[in-house]
């Protein structure tokens, strides 16, 4: 089934993972088998193969740089003109995949269109087939000033979220418990103007509320869980979840473990231990579905290799190609066949539709 995934930060394992993701999985994993440098080497689940072999022939794919003022705690570029540097490496990376024939870049109704035609054609071997992508930004530090929006929409960027971890310039983000900035506000009025698509995950409840207050046009959260289930700010509430339905968003079920399993401890915790498997993230979308009554809100926002690998992923993805498994997991659960496709890639179409109409 084909597979729309709205999270992957691809240029950042790229960039600073040192990745080839022109290669299969194990072939990335098997070169960095003796690398010590993060807690994730070797343990990668994600590239253009992979992502093919499981049909996933459209992504939102990240650019990712955070800023960081002196003291703080988290890893940063120390001024915005480093961090916005470091994501146009990342766009090199993507426009370099584009002249490959590996990817191609969607940023418009006709090139999703195409984009989807060029998947359903079967007569195409799939390794034939680019793996399409919209540009998003996570985190918004990298814009040196507002009118850095503009020139990154003019390379096709589509999607923002204002926040990630931490302090941000434009918006609090997670572990904090800051709102918008003035600045912050500003942006969401000029994305407005652009009709970009406002990411509202990693905000922080101030700022979510905030932002659905100013913003007009699209919403969606790229890569959410549920607080009901798992209690931690980075999660939704059901009252969150309430508004975002309201305004049509489609929340991608992140499959990163410490948001599906209540207790997890990182770098301690393990997936099987802690019976992490993909049925976990199945909860979350019951949750929602139960709200909404339907199952036209969530969809997949997988995460994976999101600084993270399967140390810290369902214990039965060896890699995204086992995105495959989850139209059968979904029937075992009782969900119908419309339902599966919704949850697969057609919210996540519908979404795209309506927003570029
Ligand atoms: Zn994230």
């Amino acid at each position: 089934m084909f597979i729309i995934d709205a999270h992957l930060d691809l240029a950042m394992n790229a960039m600073e993972w040192n990745r080839d993701l022109k290669r299969p999985v194990m072939e990335i994993r098997e070169r960095e088998k003796e690398m010590k440098d993060k807690p994730d080497r070797a343990r990668n689940t994600v590239s253009l193969p992979a992502l093919r072999d499981c049909g996933a022939g459209l992504v939102v794919a990240t650019q990712i740089a955070r800023f960081v003022k002196r003291g703080s705690p988290l890893p940063g570029w120390h001024s915005p003109e480093q961090a916005w540097a470091q994501t146009q490496a990342q766009l090199a990376w993507y426009q370099a995949m584009v002249s490959e024939g590996e990817m191609v870049q969607v940023s418009n109704k006709s090139l999703l269109e195409a984009q989807i035609k060029k998947w359903e054609d079967n007569t195409v071997a799939v390794s034939d087939k680019p793996v399409g992508f919209i540009l998003s930004l996570e985190g918004a530090d990298s814009l040196v000033n507002i009118s850095y929006l503009e020139k990154a929409f003019g390379y096709g960027l589509r999607a923002l979220g204002p926040a990630h971890y931490g302090e941000g310039r434009y918006a609090g983000g997670t572990g904090t418990e800051e709102g918008l900035s003035e600045a912050g506000k500003s942006l969401l009025k000029e994305m407005d103007s652009l009709n970009m698509i406002l990411d509202i995950t990693h905000l922080t409840d101030a700022g979510f509320s905030q932002a659905l207050k100013i913003y007009k046009g699209p919403v969606w959260a790229s890569h959410h869980n549920c607080r009901a289930l798992v209690n931690n700010q980075r999660q939704l509430t059901d009252d969150q979840i309430r508004i975002l339905i309201e305004r049509g968003a489609v929340i991608g079920g992140v499959m990163d473990a410490w948001m599906l399993a209540d207790g997890w401890i990182r770098g301690v915790s393990q997936p099987k231990a802690m019976g992490v498997n993909l049925n976990r993230l199945i909860d979350h979308y019951d949750h929602i579905c139960q709200i909404a009554g339907n199952a036209d809100h969530v969809a997949i926002g997988s995460d994976l290799d999101g600084a993270f690998g399967t140390e810290q992923s369902p214990y039965d993805l060896e890699t995204v190609a086992d995105l495959q498994n989850l139209p059968g997991l979904l029937k075992l659960r009782g969900y119908k066949e419309s339902d599966i496709q919704n949850i697969l890639y057609k919210n996540w179409l519908r979404f795209l539709r309506n927003a570029w109409n």
